[in-house]
C-alpha cells in the first residue's frame, strides 16, 4: 500500500513525456509502482497519447497497479490559464480528440509566436529547439524553458518563467485555450469526470477564487483537488473547507514532473475524511 497513507494509495495527476514531464509511460509507471501508489492516473497537458503505452506496460508485466485514463485539459478564465482534469475519460471520444487537436495546433502557433519574441532578445530558432525538446508530444513552455537553460540563456526553469515566459514577461504570449465550460462538458461527454486543478497555485484573491468555484460549479464541475505537491497543511485545510462549502468530492495528485528533492510519485497528504473522495464509486478492486 502506499507511502502516503495507511489504505489504498491514489495518485491521480501525473505527466509523462506527452507533455513536458520527464519520464516515459513506462518509466512513470515503474517509479509509481515502486513507489507504492495503487492507483494512478497520467494526466498529461491537452493530451492523451501516453496512456496506451502505460496501459501494455501494465498488461505485459502483470504490474500491481491500476492506471485512470486522464487528461489536463488547459483552459482560459479571466484571462488566466485554468486546468481542468478529466479522470476516467474514453480516450475515443470524437469531441474529445477534437478539442484535444485544436489545442496542439494552438499550440504549435502559440509556440512560434513565443520564438518570434524571443529573437528581439537575442534567442534565435527557439522554436525549433523547444520542438526537439517536446520529442513528438505536444510543445510548451516548459521545453522552451529547458532549452533557455541548457544553452544557458538563464540559470534555471523558474527564471525562464520569471523573466519571459509568464504572465505578462517578455516572450509571453496569451493561449487560446477552450472556457471552463467547454472543457467539463467534454470531460462528461467522454465518461469522465471533471476536477480542478491546484486551486491556490493560481495566487487568485479570495473573492476571484470563489468566483472561480462558482462557475466550475455551475459548469457541473466534480471535485477539485485538495491535495497536491508543496502545498501547505494551511492551504490543504483551506480547500477541505471550500469543498464542503461547495459540495465538490476530493481529488489528489502529486502532479509529478520529473524527480526531484521535493516531491515524488505517491507523495500525497491524505484529506480528511469528511470530504467524499472522487474515488467513491470507482469500481477497481472487484
Ligand atoms: P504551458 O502548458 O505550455 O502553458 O506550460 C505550462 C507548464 O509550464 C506548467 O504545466 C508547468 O509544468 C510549467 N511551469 C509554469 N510556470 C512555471 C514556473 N514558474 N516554474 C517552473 N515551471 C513552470
Ligand atoms: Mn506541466
Ligand atoms: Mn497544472
Ligand atoms: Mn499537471
Amino acid at each position: 500500500m502506499g507511502i502516503a497513507s495507511n489504505s489504498i494509495c491514489y495518485d491521480l495527476h501525473s505527466h509523462t513525456i506527452a507533455s513536458d514531464g520527464e519520464l516515459s509511460p513506462t518509466e512513470l509507471v515503474k517509479r509509481a509502482v515502486n513507489n507504492a501508489v495503487d492507483v494512478l492516473a497520467i494526466t498529461d497537458h491537452d493530451s492523451i497519447s501516453g496512456i496506451e503505452e502505460a496501459k501494455n506496460i501494465i498488461l505485459e508485466n502483470e504490474l500491481p497497479i491500476k492506471l485512470i485514463n486522464g487528461v489536463e485539459l488547459s483552459t482560459l478564465w479571466d484571462a488566466q490559464d485554468i486546468h481542468i482534469i478529466g479522470l476516467n475519460i474514453d480516450v475515443k471520444n470524437t469531441s474529445l480528440l477534437i478539442l484535444l487537436d485544436d489545442h496542439k495546433k494552438y499550440r504549435i502557433e502559440r509556440a512560434k509566436n513565443i520564438s518570434k519574441k524571443l529573437t528581439h532578445f537575442g534567442i534565435f530558432d527557439a522554436y525549433e529547439h523547444a520542438k526537439k525538446y517536446a520529442n513528438g508530444g505536444i510543445i510548451s513552455r516548459a521545453h522552451f524553458a529547458r532549452y533557455m537553460v541548457d544553452s544557458g540563456v538563464v540559470k534555471d526553469i523558474p527564471t525562464a518563467f520569471r523573466y519571459y515566459l509568464s504572465k505578462g514577461k517578455k516572450a509571453y504570449v496569451a493561449p487560446k485555450w477552450c472556457s471552463i465550460e467547454k472543457a467539463v462538458s467534454i470531460i462528461h461527454l467522454a465518461g469522465g469526470q471533471a476536477v480542478l486543478a491546484h486551486p491556490m497555485r493560481y495566487d487568485l484573491p479570495r473573492i476571484k477564487l470563489r468566483n472561480l468555484f462558482n462557475e466550475f460549479k455551475q459548469a457541473g464541475g466534480d471535485a477539485i483537488e485538495i491535495s497536491q505537491s508543496g502545498q501547505t497543511e494551511i492551504a490543504q485545510h483551506s480547500l477541505e473547507n471550500y469543498a464542503l462549502e461547495y459540495e465538490f468530492l476530493g481529488s489528489q495528485g502529486s502532479d509529478f514532473h520529473r524527480l526531484s528533492h521535493y516531491f515524488d510519485l505517491g507523495d500525497i497528504r491524505p484529506f480528511s475524511h469528511n470530504i467524499k473522495p472522487i474515488w467513491h464509486d470507482w469500481a477497481l478492486f472487484l
